[in-house]
C-alpha cells in the first residue's frame, strides 16, 4: 500500500493499460499510424485520452476547445465522447498533420462535430470572443506551443462557462520542472506556467501526474 502517487515501471503500466484501456480499433489504428511519424511523442497517452472521455462525460460537455491537434488523437477521444449534437473546436497551424486527424474524424464518424482553424491558436481564440462566444464552452485542452500556455489559458478562462474546465498538458515535462540545468524556454514557461496557476483563485485545481502531468483547473 502507498500513500503517495506510485512511480510506474514498465510493467505496473502494462497492468494499467491491460486492466483498464478500452481503446476502441479506430484510436488503435491511429495511435499505430501516429507511431510511425516523426515526433509521434507529441501524442497524448491512450490512458490519458480515456481519461479525458471519462471527464467530458461527468461533466456532460457539449462544446470543447482543443488547441494543438497534431494527428488528431485527442480530439479523436474528444469528439467520440461528446453527443451527437456536440462540438470541438479545434485549433492548429499544421495542414500536414491535422490533415492525418480529419482523415480520422472521418473513419470515426465525428467530423460533424469538429470544427477546425488552421491559424495560430491565439487569433482562433479571439475570434471566438470577438463572436460573442465568451462563457459559452464546457472544456478546454491546452496542449500546444509552451511558450503560450498562459495566453491560451486567459483566453480559455474567458471562453469557458463557470464550472467550465481546462485541461493543461505536459506540466511535469518529463521531469524537466524540476532539473536545474534545464533552462529552455519551454522549461522556464511550463514552470512559470504551473507557478502562476497555483496562485491563481480564479480556479480549482488538480495536477495530475498521468502521462507527461495533466493539470484540471476548474473555472469557479
Ligand atoms: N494533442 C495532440 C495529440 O494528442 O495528438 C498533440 C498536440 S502537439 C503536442 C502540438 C501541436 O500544436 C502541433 O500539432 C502543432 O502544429 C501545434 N501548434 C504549435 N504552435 C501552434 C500555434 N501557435 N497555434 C496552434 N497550434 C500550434
Ligand atoms: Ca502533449
Amino acid at each position: 500500500m502507498s500513500n503517495r502517487t506510485l512511480n510506474l515501471d514498465e510493467s505496473l503500466y502494462e497492468y494499467l493499460l491491460s486492466a483498464s484501456l478500452r481503446e476502441p480499433p479506430v484510436l488503435k489504428r491511429l495511435r499505430e499510424q501516429t507511431a510511425k511519424a516523426a515526433m509521434a511523442n507529441m501524442q497524448i497517452a491512450p490512458e490519458q485520452g480515456q481519461f479525458m472521455q471519462l471527464l467530458i462525460k461527468l461533466m456532460g460537455a457539449k462544446r470543447t476547445i482543443e488547441i494543438g491537434v497534431f494527428t488528431g488523437y485527442s480530439s479523436l477521444c474528444t469528439a467520440l465522447a461528446l453527443p451527437d449534437d456536440g462540438e470541438i473546436v479545434c485549433c492548429d497551424i499544421s495542414e500536414k498533420w491535422t490533415s492525418i486527424a480529419a482523415d480520422f474524424w472521418l473513419k470515426a464518424g465525428v467530423s460533424h462535430k469538429v470544427k477546425l482553424y488552421l491559424a495560430p491558436a491565439q487569433e482562433t481564440l479571439e475570434n471566438l470572443l470577438a463572436a460573442g462566444e465568451y462563457e459559452s464552452f464546457d472544456f478546454a485542452f491546452i496542449d500546444a506551443d509552451k511558450s503560450s500556455y498562459w495566453r491560451y489559458y486567459e483566453l480559455c478562462l474567458q471562453l469557458l462557462r463557470p464550472g467550465g474546465v481546462i485541461a493543461v498538458d505536459n506540466v511535469l515535462w518529463d521531469g524537466k520542472v524540476i532539473d536545474e540545468s534545464a533552462n529552455d524556454a519551454d522549461t522556464l514557461a511550463i514552470r512559470q506556467f504551473n507557478l502562476q496557476l497555483k496562485a491563481d483563485t480564479r480556479v480549482d485545481i488538480s495536477l495530475l501526474p498521468i502521462a507527461d502531468g495533466l493539470t484540471l483547473a476548474r473555472k469557479k
